[in-house]
């Protein structure tokens, strides 16, 4: 029987609504051989994992998504079979983590300065059991207290870059985000470049070292994807795909939404310097 797996995967250590058991559950309901869960900046829910996963046939493979940042513009990379416990990502998670909650308390004042003056850091931080705490907390809280009527007005209207709430955070460049994937004995791959459209980078990322593409992505044209794959192609990149579920956080996605052969999973293993 063929295997597939979904590498793009969020739980409630960042700002996706599920817990461990609950994506397992998940993976197991739509038949995936394999997930990999890529919570931005933390590792802390891939142990719960592999945890919930223990009497199930479902393969849980490491993962992270960094946030990285180049001439204003987001661009994550997804690091896969990484050493979880390498220093280096450990410190560079911790720098993130500090970040991402000042820019909270940061945010929140600004939104006070604004007139939006009854949001308590704790309510937002309660949102996720990590301190990976994001602007996906921060919008869930203004919905719930009829700020906005949803989450993507809470981006248009105070949270967006160039908003007037928005406050960037502690990120690295793409260029250290793929050093550090490399150091700690993973894989480094361009998450959604359909989305980041930032493809005249990519050049350069590989050169970085670079490793993968992820090519097939949730409500993406079929004719995009295999852009990217003939890109893949072009510099010698494996593809990737997943889902980028975040449960009850992105209703325009679900974890096994996109799914990707396994033998893809094998390239990937293959890559990885983490026995
Ligand atoms: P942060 O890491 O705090 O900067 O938040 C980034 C996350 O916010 C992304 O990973 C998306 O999940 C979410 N996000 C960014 N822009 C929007 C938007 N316009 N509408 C809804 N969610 C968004
Ligand atoms: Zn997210
Ligand atoms: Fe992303
Ligand atoms: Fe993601």
């Amino acid at each position: 029987m063929n295997k597939f797996a979904d590498l793009h995967i969020h739980t409630y250590y960042s700002d996706g609504t599920f817990s461990p058991e609950e994506v397992v559950q998940a993976a197991v309901r739509v038949g995936l051989a394999c997930i990999s869960i890529t919570d931005h900046d933390t590792v802390e829910g891939i142990g719960p994992t592999r945890q919930a996963a223990t009497d199930v046939n479902v393969e849980v493979i490491s993962g992270i998504e960094l946030s990285s940042e180049i001439n204003g513009k987001d661009v994550h990379v997804l690091g896969y079979c990484i050493n979880e416990k390498h220093p280096a990502l450990v410190d560079t998670i911790q720098k993130a983590q500090t970040s991402r909650v000042e820019r909270i308390h940061t945010m929140i004042e600004k939104l006070k300065q604004m007139g939006v003056d009854n949001i308590q850091f704790e309510e937002v931080s309660q949102l996720t059991q990590s301190k990976s705490l994001g602007r996906p907390h921060l919008a869930t809280i203004l919905k719930q207290k009829g700020w906005v009527a949803d989450i993507s007005e809470a981006f248009t209207k105070y949270l967006g870059e160039g908003c007037p709430a928005y406050v960037p955070k502690y990120k690295l460049t793409p260029y250290e985000a793929i050093a550090l994937i490399r150091k700690i004995g993973g894989v480094a791959v361009l998450a959604h470049p359909m989305i980041t459209n930032r493809d005249e980078l990519i050049h350069r990322l590989v050169e970085s070292g670079l490793q993968g593409l992820e090519v097939y992505y949730p409500n993406c044209p079929a004719v995009t994807c295999e852009y990217y794959a003939k890109l893949a192609k072009k510099y010698n990149l494996i593809m990737t795909g997943g889902s980028d579920a975040h449960g009850k956080a992105k209703d325009n996605t679900f974890i096994g939404k996109t799914r990707i052969p396994y033998e893809y999973v094998e390239q990937l293993k293959k890559l990885s310097r983490v026995t």
